[in-house]
């Protein structure tokens, strides 16, 4: 099975997807995890996307298609569920071609809705956490960044969710309730 988590940053895209892999030993292939990683080992195009990353901006389509082409013909798991992409709605044709070419399908596009007030609290929140647990905060969970993510977001990515409920692919969730409670709205969707 092959899903997409969709949702505005601070939506808990991640936290569900950990749990998924846990739960049904899915592959989270999470883009912004492999540029993030990119960035730290130092690679040309970690370089070319930081700048960009840090702003809040999304990267261009062809960097984060790439990197999903190279993962899809590296693992073969029991599933993968995309986190943070697709964002564009070049990117969900290109997930789809991409799809078709390894003989595999997309099943199920779990929109998670949150109301924006409480996203701006997570993110300042997950910020907070990190730095009082002595991780490393991400560059881009200050409040001028997520202005501009959230402004990608509507702009570029929420027209994806009219694009699946027209192909009857989508299935939205409460995503403001406890983890545990999303997970398990996840769940019963998923079957
Ligand atoms: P995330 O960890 O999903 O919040 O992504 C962090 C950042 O990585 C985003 O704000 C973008 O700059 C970049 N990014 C991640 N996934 C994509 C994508 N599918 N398309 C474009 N940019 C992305």
């Amino acid at each position: 099975m092959n899903i997409i988590l969709l949702g505005p940053p601070g939506a808990g895209k991640g936290t569900q997807a950990a749990i998924l892999v846990e739960k049904r030993g899915m592959v989270q292939l999470s883009t912004g995890d492999m540029l993030r990683e990119a960035r730290t080992s130092g690679t040309e195009m970690g370089q070319k996307v930081a700048a960009i990353m840090d702003a809040g901006e999304l990267v261009t389509d062809e960097i984060v298609i790439g990197l999903i082409e190279e993962k899809l013909r590296a693992d073969e798991g029991n599933g993968f569920i995309f986190d943070g992409f697709p964002r564009t709605l070049a990117q969900a044709d290109a997930l789809e071609d991409l799809l078709k070419d390894f003989g595999q399908s997309l099943d199920c596009v779990i929109e998670m809705q949150v109301n924006d007030e409480i996203l701006v609290d997570r993110i300042v929140g997950r910020a907070e956490e990190a730095r009082k647990a002595g991780q490393p905060v991400r560059a881009d969970d200050n409040e001028e960044s997520l202005k501009i993510r959230l402004m990608e977001y509507y702009k570029k990515t929420s027209p994806l969710i009219g694009y699946y409920f027209a192909k009857g692919t989508l299935r939205s969730v409460n995503g403001l309730g406890e983890i545990d409670e999303v997970a398990s709205e996840i769940q019963s969707v998923l079957g």
